[in-house]
Formats: structure tokens, sequence, C-alpha cells
């Protein structure tokens, strides 16, 4: 089985009957891009960027900031790489000193951090620290494909507001003549139930979406997702979770946008032929996991993926869904 796995890592992660899926990495870190290159990871779908501010009393300068990003798109070659702007708050926090240092908003104890200042809403709040990190991004792009995404949109304004940083730090740089990427695109993550209801909209302000499981499913929910007592309930087969997931879909294909699933459930290589049923083509993950949703992928029909999702709209729980989706691979072994 090992080695069947190794010999699918040349392989392109295409359905029997060709229906050709990009499988890409999730990473926290900038070390350790030889082993995700060795796993099949076809670039970075998620460079979760907010690590490189955590557990510091002193955040890093655009000098640092530009020096990390550099080895990570380096160290893909020519593959791309999704960069996520800083996604604080919540359950990954600043250090008190580093708050205290830097922060204009967004030190204060919150009651409900989930529902707080948190993501691309702390970057607006705080527009010198997100200028740096953009002009750190953009200077780091130059001569590659690299892509901007920005982290739990609630509203049209903040695609906007954020754009306006971004050419704000592209026209410093000029002004600079400090070499950097006009060409990076700009992506939102569809990480609330919000989101998906004003997709049509959000996609034309942007020029990719990727799904945030991990909150798409909280918030739609409303089950915290790391919350032991209630894991139970976080479901990503119940119905309206499988609704957004179509909704989205079918918006950005209408709307010709790349779409992707950059959440835990798109390294689960079981919610695999979901994604193809939806049109869903890039699946971004942990990178050990790629492996096996790459053989997952090899082994389906796309044709048979549309009859499940079809098969799935009529499931009347989660509990239901799972029983459509076990027969399935029943089948399919
Ligand atoms: C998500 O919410 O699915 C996601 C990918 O972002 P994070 O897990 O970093 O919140
Ligand atoms: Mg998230």
């Amino acid at each position: 089985n090992y080695s069947q796995r190794f010999r699918a890592r040349r392989r392109a992660a295409q359905t029997k009957d060709g229906f050709r899926m990009t499988l890409k990495a999730n990473v926290a870190m900038v070390s350790g891009l030889d082993d995700i290159l060795h796993l099949g990871a076809q670039g970075i779908g998620l460079f979760r960027s907010e690590y490189l501010f955590m557990g510091r009393q002193v955040l890093p300068t655009e000098q640092e900031q530009y020096e990390s990003y550099r080895t990570l798109i380096e160290g893909m070659g020519k593959r791309p790489v999704t960069i996520r702007t800083i996604d604080v708050g919540g359950d990954k926090i600043l250090t008190p000193e580093a708050l205290h240092q830097n922060v204009s908003s967004g030190a204060e104890k919150e009651d409900n951090p989930a529902l707080g200042l948190r993501a691309i809403r702390f970057s607006l709040v705080n527009p010198n620290l997100f200028l740096i990190q953009l002009r750190a991004i953009l200077r780091a792009a130059h001569g590659f494909d690299v892509r901007i995404l920005l982290p739990l949109v609630s509203n049209l304004h903040e695609i906007e507001e954020a754009k306006r940083y971004i050419a704000l730090a592209k026209a410093q740089l000029s002004e600079e003549q400090v070499p950097f990427n006009p060409d990076v695109k700009v992506g939102i993550m569809v990480e609330l139930p919000a989101a998906v209801l004003c997709i049509e909209e959000f996609l034309e302000a942007s020029d990719f979406i990727c799904i945030g499981t991990n909150d798409l499913i909280q918030y739609c929910l409303g089950v915290d997702r790391g919350n032991a007592a209630v894991a139970p309930l976080y479901d990503e087969l119940h119905p309206a979770v499988l609704k957004l997931l179509k909704m989205s879909a079918k918006a950005a294909a209408k709307a010709e946008k790349p779409i992707s699933i950059c959440g835990e459930a798109g390294g689960k290589s079981r919610l695999v032929p979901i994604f193809i049923g939806l049109g869903i083509k890039e699946l971004s993950m942990a990178p050990m996991n790629i492996p096996e949703v790459k053989e997952a992928v090899l082994g389906l029909k796309h044709s048979a993926c549309v009859r499940l999702v079809q098969q799935l709209s009529k499931a009347h729980d989660g509990p239901h869904a799972a029983e459509i989706l076990d027969q399935f691979w029943e089948k399919e072994e």
C-alpha cells in the first residue's frame, strides 16, 4: 500500500473519467517544504501567516516577513502559493506585549472572541500592520505566482477596503522603486454563512474563493470547532453545510472563478467524492493527507460523484447523509 502511494505521487490527481484535481498543502511554517513536495503538493493553498506573529513579544518587521514569505515561495519552485493575511483573534492570539506595542485596536478582552475583532476585521482596524504585511507579500511575490487570501470576510466593503490597501501598498512600492509583483490575485475565504448568501457579489469583487470549512461549519451550525462537549454536533454532512457548499460551487462556476476547499474537510478522503460531485477541482489540506486523498481521486468516477451529490441533497439529516455516503463507498470497494 505504501509503495502504491509512492507511485501515485508522480501521477496527476485525476478521476477514472478524466476529472482533474489540484491538491495543495495547508502550512503554517516555512520549513519542511521538501517533505511537502515529496508528498505531492502542487502548491500551497493556504499559508496561515498568523503563526509568524504569534508567541512573539515583538512582531516581525516588513523585512522579516518578506524573508519568510520568500523562503516559502522559492521553496515551492514555480508552484502557486496562496498567502492568507493575518487571521488572529478567536483562538489564535498575539502576546500581550506585541498587542500593547503594535496594535491600535483589538487588544481588548472580548466576551465572544469567535464573533469578535478577528481576521480581516483586525487587519482593517490596524492598517499599519496590514500595510506592512501586504508590502512584504507583494515584494516576496516578485516573479512568482502568489495570491493573497482574506480571512473571515462578512461584508463586501471589507474586500473593497482590503483591495484599497493592496493598491496603496503597490503605489508605495512603485514610488520607492522596490520590486514587487503587480499581478497578485486577491481572493476571499468563505467561512461565514453570510458570505455564501452574498456569494455572487463577493465573487464579483474577488479573483477566487476558498471555502474554510472549519469556520463555515462552526458558524453555520453554531458549534464551537474546538469544544469537545459539542463535537458530535460538528457535522460536515449536515444538510445545511452541504447546501452552503453547493451554493458556493454553483456560484463560482457561474462566475467562472476558481473555488477550493481549504478546511480540514478537504483532507478527508471519505468526503472527496462530494467535492468532485460538486465540481470543486482544488483541495488544500494538511500535507500528510495528500497521498490518501490522491488515491481516492484516482479510484473515483466524476459521473458517480455527481449522482452521489444528487442523492445527498435528499438526505434529511447528517446521519442519513453519512449512510448514503457509506453506501457509496461500499459500492466503490
Ligand atoms: C477554516 O476555517 O476552515 C480555515 C481553513 O481557517 P483556519 O482553520 O485557519 O481558521
Ligand atoms: Mg478559518
